[in-house]
């Protein structure tokens, strides 16, 4: 594959004697938008944090734009990075969570600016420039000074998302981003979303969304058991399943 953004290569992954990940391949050009489904333990949370290095691998890597996360490789070894460097690569990694998981006691701007300036030593005023292009993308450009509790769950997911963003990251992570909404607010975060994969975000998104996969992933992955299963377009693996276990569980969420 040309242009290889995402590349994880080999993941195993244990909780003491508990193999969550069994063997993971996965690539993800530039651009691309992947999304992940899989009944629930199969692993899709854990595969994203191994992607940030918020849990080390047990065997394997993982490469972002060719660079190892995580882990220097010195000759055929790999040593781990240490937390100040893991802590820079990782602003090259959005993560938005189901919980949204924005500071309360900020306002939507100076959530948006908070990394920006003390991770990335970006001018205060660059920062706040930029956050409010952010929060006009997102459609929130009147709740600036709002704090997190003033909104909706809707609204902060899509704060959520456009703090990712101001850190300019080279792949945004998406774990299941609208389960925590409530029905009629799931629209908005996927249109949100939708509108950064026509922009050309590099994206790896785990939802149980079908329509949303179907509309905007160029590769749906089935996970099942710490494996993928199966991938490929969305009307490969969606309307001709080659797996049982993949034809199980989409019967159940279609
Ligand atoms: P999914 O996101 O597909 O629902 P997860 O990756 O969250 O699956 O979890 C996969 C399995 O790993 C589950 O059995 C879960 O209980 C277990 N697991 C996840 N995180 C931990 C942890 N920190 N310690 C122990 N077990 C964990
Ligand atoms: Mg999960």
């Amino acid at each position: 594959m040309s242009d290889v953004m995402v590349d994880v290569h080999g993941v195993h992954k244990s909780f003491g004697l508990l193999e969550v990940l069994r063997g993971v391949d996965l690539k993800v050009r530039a651009g691309g938008v992947t999304v992940i489904l899989g009944p629930s333990g199969s692993g899709k949370s854990t595969l994203l944090r191994t992607i940030n290095h918020l849990e080390k691998v047990n065997r394997g890597w993982i490469s972002i734009d060719g660079e190892l996360i995580g882990y220097r490789r010195s000759g055929n070894k790999l040593h781990e990075l240490k937390e100040k460097d893991v802590l820079k690569q990782r602003t090259g990694i959005g993560f938005v969570f189901q919980n949204f998981n924005l500071f309360p006691h900020l306002t939507v701007l100076e959530n948006l600016i908070e990394a920006p300036v003390s991770a990335l030593r970006r001018p205060r005023k660059a920062a706040e420039e930029a956050a409010r292009r952010l929060l006009d993308r997102v459609g929130l450009a009147d709740k600036a000074d709002a704090y997190p509790r003033q909104l909706s769950g809707g609204q902060q997911q899509r704060v959520a998302i456009a703090r990712a963003l101001a850190l300019e990251p080279k792949v945004l992570l998406f774990d299941e981003p609208t389960s925590a909404l409530d029905p009629e607010l799931v629209g908005e975060v996927l249109d949100v979303i939708k509108d950064l994969a026509s922009t050309g975000t590099t994206m790896i998104v785990v939802t149980h969304e079908i329509g949303f996969a179907r509309e905007v992933a160029d590769t749906v992955v089935f996970m099942d058991g710490g494996v993928v299963v199966e991938q490929g377009p969305p009307a490969a693996v969606l309307d001709n399943p080659r797996h049982e276990r993949t034809r199980a569980f989409l019967s159940k969420v279609l």
